[in-house]
């Protein structure tokens, strides 16, 4: 038959057994990407180390594989600390970042003793040192997020690094900030972190951004005497969600980021200092998918054809939020041939919920299963209960077995808080 296998898996089957919408997963792809940056960073260089950007994906099942494979974990909030805690992730190998943490986010990480912050303005800076001395914390390792002012070529929504950014201290306030540091009691500060922004085809601007920094770290230690031990250089690396994208390969962005970083530091007699990168989407997006039922089909007089389906911003705000782009097929129809173009419209109450606009696809009607390609990163991290849907559940692929990684939300669950 026609019905298409993920990861060897009938989806369609897998659409039958735990409904739809519904996040499939490859365990394996997984995997078999964290070690691929392992092998590219990690283990090609000294002192290099791999942390996965939690906010891409995170779920129990994650933070299992992260600690089998021994990659660390930044956390964004006190709700992705909760669960990092809760499964007993190592805290030496977790980054704290956010532009606006809270009280209770600094006191959480201070408590369950995260291995760094990752400081976004001189405000937190000095928050951080006052509770880390209330608590008797200790010293907590901190580095400074700098405004690189480089622009990347991608949604200015998720370019992080040019000037004016809402993310980082601006470079010209950071010798303020490492004197800052060097006069406080309970703050120790490790170095500098930059990301250049997201979904980035080549690593052109990481490059451009590293070159700032780097002169940075000389600078600091010429005139201030600062030795920077960390340099942190952000996530980014892109991927491929339809034909036109042409990422470069992993090796290729991550090893030039890392040769310019030597060669720098050989050239200007600076000790180079422990590098860090922080992948999300790279590791777990060509991991996932979504399945969807079709409900309506509508062909309208002048043309268009939208192909109705039983999820959408919900669980893909992307394409509403920054027109993000997706391919996809009619699972059950596999072996067909294209037939007509149509706009797989999601349900939501919304003209902008349009999963992917005029895609080729066989003709589809109600009951067809459709499958969403690289849906693993940014999705189920940011399902939200819009019109009071659910959050789908999460089938995660091992060696050919599925098996449910998260239950779908209940009703009782999604309406549980009200009083
Ligand atoms: C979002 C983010 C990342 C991960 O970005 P990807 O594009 O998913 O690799 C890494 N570092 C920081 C600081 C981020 O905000």
């Amino acid at each position: 038959m026609g019905d298409f296998k993920f990861h060897g898996v009938d989806v369609t089957k897998l659409a039958r057994e735990y409904g739809t919408p519904l996040y499939v997963m490859s365990e394996d792809e997984i995997v078999l990407r964290i070690r691929e940056v392992k092998r590219c960073f990690d283990e090609k260089n000294e002192r290099c180390s791999a942390f996965f950007s939690s906010k891409s994906f995170l779920t129990k099942d994650m933070l299992r594989i992260l600690m089998r494979e021994g990659m660390g974990l930044d956390v964004v909030s006190e709700g992705e600390l909760f669960l990092a805690r809760q499964m007993g992730f190592p805290p030496e190998k977790i980054a704290f970042h956010g532009n606006s943490k809270t009280d209770s986010e600094i006191a959480a990480g201070l408590d369950y003793g995260v291995g760094k912050f990752v400081c976004d303005s001189v405000g937190e800076i000095e928050v951080i040192d006052r509770m880390a001395k209330e608590r008797g914390a200790g010293r907590a390792n901190v580095l400074i997020r700098v405004t690189p002012g480089v622009d990347a070529h991608t949604h200015k929504y998720i370019a992080t690094g040019g000037a004016g950014s809402k993310f980082g201290i601006p470079i010209e306030a950071v010798k303020d900030a490492v004197t800052l540091c060097g006069a406080l009691d309970n703050v120790s500060l490790c170095g500098f972190h930059f990301h250049v922004g997201s979904q980035l085809m080549d690593n052109s601007t990481h490059i451009e951004a590293l070159g700032v920094i780097l002169n940075l770290i000389k600078k600091t230690r010429d005139e201030l005497g600062f030795e920077t031990r960390i340099l942190d250089m952000g996530g980014g690396f892109g991927v491929r969600y339809t034909k036109n994208d042409a990422p470069q390969d992993i090796e290729g962005f991550i090893g030039g980021m890392t040769d310019y970083a030597e060669g720098f530091c050989r050239s200007n007699v600076i000790a180079r200092p422990a590098l860090v990168i922080e992948p999300g989407r790279w590791i777990v997006s060509g991991a996932g998918i979504t399945l969807y039922s079709v409900g309506s089909v509508k062909r309208l007089p002048g043309g268009a054809v939208y192909v109705g389906v039983d999820g959408g911003y919900p669980d893909n705000p992307r394409p509403a939020l920054y027109g993000a782009e997706y391919e996809a097929i009619v699972a059950n129809k596999a072996d067909l041939p294209p037939a007509e173009t149509v706009s797989i419209a999601g349900k939501c109450c919304e003209s902008g919920d349009i999963l992917i606009q005029g895609i080729d696809l066989p003709e589809a009607e109600r009951g067809d299963i459709i499958a969403v390609f690289s849906t693993g990163a940014y999705c189920h991290s940011m399902s939200n209960n819009y019109n009071k849907n659910p959050i789908p559940a999460v089938v995660m692929i091992k060696d050919g077995t599925p098996r449910l990684s998260v239950r779908r939300q209940s009703y009782e669950e999604m309406f549980s808080g009200n009083i």
